[in-house]
């Protein structure tokens, strides 16, 4: 059945609707949203129907449906459980050529609802004809997904200059292209940044310069630490927009699949000891393709603010006029614990986390170790996989325990994902064992110790003995008259062997 899509303007309009239980609820919900005057014909009510009956947003009638009240309604529902009653109720509208909506029945109804993307006043909506529902229902989520709610906003710009850009640009093409260039550029870019004003500032200067210049823009996105599931909706957005993706090596090609598929992807990868393009070479390269009127993307991997030298790029857009947005991204530290199941914080083992760097031996240099010696702290250290050595002689150095567990995540959250466990005093050798290679994150602390019993993503952490990897062992074992801090220590005693 093919459907001719209206959208039915029902304010202060009379609707009627049969049935009061959860269906009911929600056909009521959108109907005041639609600001029509809702009556339920039901014996019973959903306690939220109730509640508007009570608040007089909705009039109950509990008494038998009568066909008299179908002489005033403009369109009625049936949403009840009886079906010989939705039949009736659909026969004696259609007889009155009233639309009528039979809940779940496509064959009976006159009209059928559309699954709704809502970014008010634009409105979205999906209808399979009642053939595949699920369908509608999938690809609803998948738009509210790919559109930003900042987009109503948006319309709601266009329309309060809709007639100014009617009389400024009379001719259709440059219209479109000025329509094109609010949606894309800057003044949506406002939007989303929370600033109204701006935005309609923005988009007025626009339309009374001549002729229009087209700005580019930089959004630095955080593109997580592999695993494609792990982007934010903004940065699928923005991948989504992109005209030039500028990213690092670490961004893996699952991540980079998502992005719109005509998109320039350019490599500016750095690796310990092996720079590909410099910083001023990515600082050149992002300001000569948002001059030219590109969306830039800057893809870091995790975020571009730990350790991704994410403001000193900003900084050198803001040196240049260059508008720019930032999306968070989840963080290797982060992340990497999640995938090996080590909380970073333990309310009895670990009270503060840090994230630290020793990529290279400058930085090594500066940290303040007497301090990351410290017990009862979880470290996660950004590195190179060639300052462990230099790490575990300093912690050593500075009174950290032997026995204090590591947990050594190589590739988190990816296919190939690797955990290697232990504890300070063998940290170089089980790593050079096992071969561990970059990207790899350490995490050190009383914590880490819980890895190999809450491990749940990919191979089993290496270096840990079989019987801490019993399915179902608790990481802290319950036993009675032992604290929970016991179990931990014993594990802790355990990876030490
Ligand atoms: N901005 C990034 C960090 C850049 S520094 C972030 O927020 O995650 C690069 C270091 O991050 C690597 O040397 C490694 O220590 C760590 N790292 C990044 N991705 C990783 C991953 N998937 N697994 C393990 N470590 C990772």
């Amino acid at each position: 059945m093919k459907l001719y899509p209206i959208f039915a303007s029902l304010s202060q309009r009379a609707v009627l609707v049969v049935g009061g239980g959860a269906v009911a609820e929600r056909k009521v919900a959108a109907l005041l949203e639609a600001q029509a005057q809702v009556t339920v014909n039901a014996g019973m009510l959903t306690p939220q129907l109730q509640r508007w009956a009570r608040q007089g947003r909705i009039a109950h009638r509990p008494d038998p449906f009568q066909e008299s009240w179908l002489e005033r309604v403009w369109l009625v529902v049936a949403a009840t459980s009886d079906r010989e009653m939705n039949v009736l109720v659909a026969t004696l509208a259609e007889l009155r050529r009233i639309f009528v909506n039979v809940v779940d029945d496509a064959a009976l109804s006159s009209f059928h609802v559309p699954a709704v993307i809502d970014r008010a006043p634009l409105t979205i909506a999906i209808s399979s004809g009642g053939e595949a529902p699920m369908l509608a229902r999938l690809l609803r989520e998948r738009l509210e997904t790919l559109l930003d709610h900042s987009l109503g906003g948006l319309a709601a710009l266009m329309a309060r200059l809709r007639e100014r850009i009617r009389i400024r640009l009379p001719d259709l093409a440059a219209r479109r292209g000025f329509y094109e260039s609010l949606l894309a550029g800057p003044v949506a870019a406002l939007l989303r940044q929370g600033r109204p004003d701006q935005a309609q500032a923005v988009a007025e200067h626009a339309l009374s310069t001549t002729p229009m210049t087209k700005a580019g823009s930089v959004v630095l996105v955080g593109a997580g630490p592999g695993d494609p599931g792990l982007l934010t909706l903004r940065a699928l957005r923005a991948l989504n927009e992109a005209d030039v993706i500028l990213h690092d090596r670490l961004v893996g090609a699952g991540v980079l699949a998502l992005a719109r598929r005509d998109a320039e992807r350019v490599e500016v990868g750095k690796q310990a000891g092996r720079h590909h393009t410099t910083q001023d070479g990515i600082h050149a390269l992002l300001l000569e393709h948002a001059r030219a009127g590109r969306r830039v993307v800057r893809l870091k991997g995790g975020d571009p603010f730990v350790f991704g030298r994410g403001g000193e790029e900003l900084k050198f857009l803001r040196a240049n006029d260059i508008p720019y947005e930032v999306v968070p991204g989840i963080t290797a530290a982060v992340a990497c614990a999640a995938y090996a199941g080590v909380p970073l914080t333990h309310r009895d083992h670990a009270q503060s986390v840090r994230f630290v760097t020793a990529h290279c031996q400058a930085s090594r240099d500066t940290l303040d170790w007497a301090a990351l010696a410290q017990e009862r702290q979880t470290l996660a250290v950004y590195m190179g996989v060639d300052a462990l050595g230099t790490l575990q002689a300093r912690l050593l150095g500075h009174g950290r325990a032997r026995t204090t567990p590591f947990a050594l995540i190589e590739n988190g959250s990816r296919a190939d994902q690797r955990v290697v466990v232990g504890v300070l005093g063998n940290l170089t050798e089980r790593a050079a064992a096992h071969a561990v290679r970059s990207p790899a994150l350490l995490i050190l602390g009383e914590v880490a110790a819980l890895a190999p019993s809450l491990a749940w993503f990919g191979a089993p952490p290496l270096g840990a003995s079989l019987h801490e990897l019993r399915v179902g062992t608790p990481a802290v074992p319950k036993t009675s008259g032992l604290a929970a801090g016991d179990g931990l220590l014993e594990a802790i005693h355990r990876l030490a062997c």
